[in-house]
């Protein structure tokens, strides 16, 4: 066991050393021909890591919650009308964020922490109103819970309604497609399943979504938040020109490039199959400890599972996980936070890791039974 304890929870992960290696040399200047091909190679890989062939990347200092804000507002105006398909605790934020805007939020809701609404009920809830927007969270944080983006989407294009995805805790460890599943905005942070630091939000725009904003009569309220402030920069970083905007953190850039690099080695297929392969076997690890997810099998995603502590059982368990070098996620649910964990399993995180950590399960819960 490592003096460190390792991080399994939903971001920030563990890095890899060539990407922590990034951050430790002098900075470039945000107009140095190092930093501007490292961005516009950054550009590049996002776009064709989310699928598309040509939406229009953006790499924005802030969380993924600023992404979320900034693509939402990319596709959404004051007075419009959004439906909102909420799984949990960021589709909530979602909603909020929408009213900020001067825009009106419906939720179409899971019936419960664990389960989602069917596409069949998008397809009516669509239908019964007129919505200018529907938002998708990939992967739900909070539960587990991961949408069948393409089914979703794929109603909604019949529908005519654009769709905005929050990727942030399924991108990289999930498949994406954008332009297969016509999907307008994209959006996720470097700390998830990147496996680079906190601080970068990517994103990407269809080129459809794009020139919707670009004809919109009113301009985004915000300066920071405005896709159309930023273009400008991202295309000039593309054309591997210097350009500024608001100072990019480039210690940071720099290890997104590494880590989106490797992404690029390891092949996003590859990629996929692996974080499928280790969620699996956690699933069945569970199992034997007879410990239930919170997200119905079916709907269990690959990068984070929601677990409910066994009879007897409490938060005690994150204590004496963490006393084995583990640090796990308490629930974020409100109605059953306090009934379950969650385990982060992305990035870096492999088979070995994910064995290692059932042992570590194991006992603890052998030393909490035996209180
Ligand atoms: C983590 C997360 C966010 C928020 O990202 P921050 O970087 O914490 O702002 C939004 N949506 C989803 C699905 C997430 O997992």
């Amino acid at each position: 066991m490592s003096a460190r304890p390792l991080l399994m929870i939903p971001g920030p992960i563990e890095l890899a050393d060539e990407t922590l290696a990034a951050l430790g040399s002098p900075g470039p200047s945000h107009l140095d021909p190092e930093l501007i091909e490292l961005f516009g190679r950054s550009l590049e890989d996002i776009r064709t890591l989310f699928g598309s062939a040509d939406a229009q990347p953006f790499l924005v200092s802030g969380s993924g919650t600023l992404a979320m804000e900034m693509a939402l507002h990319a596709l959404v105006a004051p007075g419009h009308s959004v439906l909102v398909v909420d799984t949990g605790y960021f589709s909530e934020r979602m909603a909020k964020m929408v009213e900020r805007l001067g825009a009106r939020a419906e939720k179409l809701s899971a019936r419960a922490p664990g389960s989602a609404p069917s596409p069949g009920e998008l397809e009516h809830a669509l239908s019964a109103g007129a919505f200018d927007a529907v938002t998708l969270t990939h992967v739900d944080t909070s539960t587990g819970v991961r949408l069948d983006v393409a089914a979703f989407s794929e109603v909604a294009h019949r529908l005519g309604v654009p769709v905005l995805l929050d990727g942030v805790c399924s991108a990289f460890g999930e498949t994406i497609e954008q332009d297969a599943w016509h999907l307008d905005a994209v959006l996720t942070a470097s700390q998830k399943a990147l496996a680079a630091p906190p601080g970068l939000a990517l994103l990407t725009l269809s080129r459809a979504a794009l020139a919707r904003l670009e004809s919109r009569a009113t301009r985004c309220p915000s300066l920071y938040l405005d896709a159309l402030e930023w273009l400008p920069v991202m295309r000039a970083y593309e054309a591997r020109k210097p350009a500024y905007f608001a100072t990019p953190p480039v210690h940071l850039v720099r290890a997104v490039a590494q880590s989106l690099s490797r992404v690029r080695r390891e092949g996003m297929g590859a990629r996929v199959s692996r974080h499928a392969e280790v969620a699996k076997t956690f699933r069945a690890g569970l199992r034997n400890l007879g410990l239930p997810l919170v997200a119905e099998e079916t709907l269990a995603s690959n990068t984070i599972s929601g677990v409910y502590y066994p009879e007897g059982v409490d938060a005690a368990l994150v204590g004496a996980l963490r006393k084995r070098g583990y640090v796990v996620a308490g629930g974020l649910v409100p109605s059953i936070a306090s009934c379950y964990f969650r385990v982060g399993h992305m990035g870096e995180t492999g088979l070995p890791e994910i064995e290692r950590f059932l042992s570590a399960l194991g006992d603890s819960l052998a030393e909490l039974r035996s209180r």
